[in-house]
């Protein structure tokens, strides 16, 4: 971690949230990146789906987005390429972190943004 000719405030606020990554449904993609699920309706309806988000997620929902971030041993490079072929999605019969629907299907991925401990921070 580079810190030079950062204040400390700035870096503080800098790592207040911790990248979590998800693997979701399209239903759950669809809502992030639409807010509905564009007449794609099929087992459950946009609110349906929200509201099961809701339940599991409450408050932190809005600190989800699409995609994953960087790993640390991975180069900007070997990022690019497998997150290409990473939003084509891919099949899993693991639970969607989502939602919680226990459905296989199609799976993508979404990042939670949570916060920190204050503890670690200061
Ligand atoms: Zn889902």
């Amino acid at each position: 971690m580079r810190t030079e000719g950062m204040s400390k405030e700035y870096v503080a606020r800098k790592y207040d949230y911790e990248p979590h990554r998800l693997e979701i449904c399209v239903d759950c993609l669809q809502i992030l990146a639409n807010g509905d699920l564009g007449g794609a309706e099929e087992d459950r309806t946009t609110e349906e789906v929200v509201a099961d988000m809701v339940e599991v997620w409450g408050d932190l929902l809005g600190q989800i987005t699409l995609g994953r971030t960087q790993e640390e041993d991975e180069t900007e490079e070997e990022y690019e390429n497998s997150t290409q072929s990473e939003d084509e999605g891919w099949f899993s019969m693991s639970s969607c972190e989502g939602c919680g629907s226990g459905l296989g299907g199609d799976r993508f991925y979404a990042t939670a943004w949570l916060p920190i401990d204050e503890e670690i921070t200061t």
